[in-house]
């Protein structure tokens, strides 16, 4: 059986396209990757493929991510196999996308992508933008086709279950043994396809701790500006997934350098450039990593609304300096923030819904007598507001001590939080602006 499947590979391997490599055929022994790191539904359905007389390969980000050591996230399957040949096959499972039909095939819990491979992308067939963004490519092809398109050699490996062995077109894994990051194919052409591929460039190099071969990450700098042609929904989903990754810290450290931050989040450069503002977001980045590492959940809500607080404030300010009332000026500063951002992100309506939550709740932390901090216990949204609270106090905006009640307070046996009420808060406060009003600029105390 084993030596049937090699006799396949090999013999369909060989009368690729001229232009194409012949692949390598790595043996376990060289790259360590065993049928048991890979998941059982991935495993299964490459089997069913190869036994119907498909070809089939569990390929991309998971037998990378394996090579390095980090666990895969997922796992895709690229095979010889039509969508509908592989939905003949597997009864639970659905075609999707329209241009470029996929199947997605459920097994217990998993769902595994399974793609047939594609062909090139050719200067006459297909059709990009005016400046030369590939919008449609939607034509399968070889095995070698589909290797030569995918982005970094590393990502171009296809493993068999079967033989437990990986072919290997681009010297993929001769690559990250050496810890390099190289594109296929011309750096600047696939740039030029598709941009995303430097934010790619990025992300996966500070994922994988590999460096960005010079050839690769040279042509970034003068080539970031073809950036804003790309949708922002696809522009939104790279980044929640450079920010959701674990390594967020590492990942924008690593933008920084190749000068792809600006114009990418562009509230972010503002952001960076304050003193308060940049130590909030490396906190936050920091807490999301953390969180990551031990399994806990994240939202891009908070997320979101760590990254741009500090917009938020600098607007609520200016508009409370304006004389406008302070509830109001918040709510009109925090639609103004993300109103601006909108164009760049396509932040979705459920998101930015979440991120006002977190904000509209800031003010009510100050609030510590009467009812109201009853009543914000009890809001769905309290732990998230308190987080962010929290973040907001170890950044040095506010006393460490407001967060500090607030969890003794919620903390508290219900009959012993009567006593724990700070009543005369809103004498304070009505004296605190009493105070401000002649002073021609008042620093708020956000800012102090
Ligand atoms: P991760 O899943 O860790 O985020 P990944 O490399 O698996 O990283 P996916 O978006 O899951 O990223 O893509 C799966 C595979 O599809 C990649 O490994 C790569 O081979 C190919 N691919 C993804 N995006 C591109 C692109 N922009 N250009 C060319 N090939 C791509
Ligand atoms: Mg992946």
């Amino acid at each position: 059986m084993i030596r049937k499947l090699l006799r396949r590979v090999f013999r369909r391997a060989a009368p690729a396209t001229n232009a194409l490599p012949d692949p390598a055929v790595i043996p376990v022994a060289r790259h360590g990757v065993r049928r048991e790191h890979i998941s059982p539904a991935a495993n299964k359905v490459c089997s069913v493929l190869q036994e119907a007389g498909h070809k089939a390969y569990v390929v991309g980000g998971a037998v990378r991510d394996i090579i390095v050591g980090q666990t895969p996230k997922d796992f895709d399957v690229a095979t010889s196999a039509t969508p509908e040949e592989v939905r003949a096959l597997f009864r639970r499972s659905r075609i999707i996308g329209r241009r470029f039909k996929i199947v997605h095939v459920m097994s217990g819990p998993e769902t595994i992508e399974v793609s047939t491979f594609r062909a090139m992308q050719d200067a006459e067939s297909t059709e990009t933008d005016e400046h030369g963004r590939v919008l449609r490519d939607n034509v399968f092809g070889s095995m070698a086709e589909d290797a030569t398109r995918r982005d970094f050699t590393v990502n171009a490996l296809y493993y068999d279950p079967t033989s437990e062995t990986i072919i290997d077109y681009h010297h993929g894994v001769a690559d990250l043994q050496q810890k390099t990051l190289r594109m296929i194919g011309d750096p600047r052409v696939r740039y030029r396809e598709d941009p995303v591929r430097m934010l790619r460039a990025a992300r996966l190099g500070a994922k994988l701790g590999l460096s960005i071969d010079p050839a690769a990450r040279a042509p970034i700098r003068e080539m970031a500006e073809l950036l804003e042609n790309v949708p922002p929904a696809r522009l939104f989903d790279e980044m929640l997934k450079l920010l959701m990754s674990g390594n967020a810290v590492k990942c924008l450290r690593q933008l920084r350098e190749e000068g792809l931050h600006h114009g990418l989040l562009p509230l972010l450069d503002v952001i960076l450039e304050q003193p308060m503002g940049e130590r909030f977001v490396w906190l936050s980045l920091e807490n999301t990593d953390e969180r990551v590492r031990q399994g806990k959940p994240i939202s891009p809500g908070f997320l979101f609304a760590t990254l741009l607080w500090h917009e938020v404030l600098a607007d609520w300010d200016a508009r409370k300096a304006e004389g406008e009332h302070s509830q109001p000026a918040l709510f009109d500063a925090m639609d103004s923030v993300l109103e601006r951002q909108s164009g760049k992100l396509a932040i979705t309506r459920r998101i930015a819904g979440d991120i006002k939550e977190i904000w509209a709740l800031q003010p009510r932390f100050e609030k510590r007598a009467g009812k109201t901090p009853y009543r914000l216990l009890e809001q769905p949204r309290y732990r998230a507001g308190w987080d962010f609270l929290r973040l907001r106090a170890q950044s040095g905006e506010l006393p460490m001590e407001l967060p500090d009640w607030w969890e003794a307070f919620a903390d508290a046996h219900p009959e012993s939080r009567e006593a724990m009420l700070v009543p005369d808060k809103a004498g304070t406060a009505k004296k605190r602006r009493r105070r401000k009003k002649p002073a021609a600029a008042p620093s708020d105390a956000g800012q102090a």
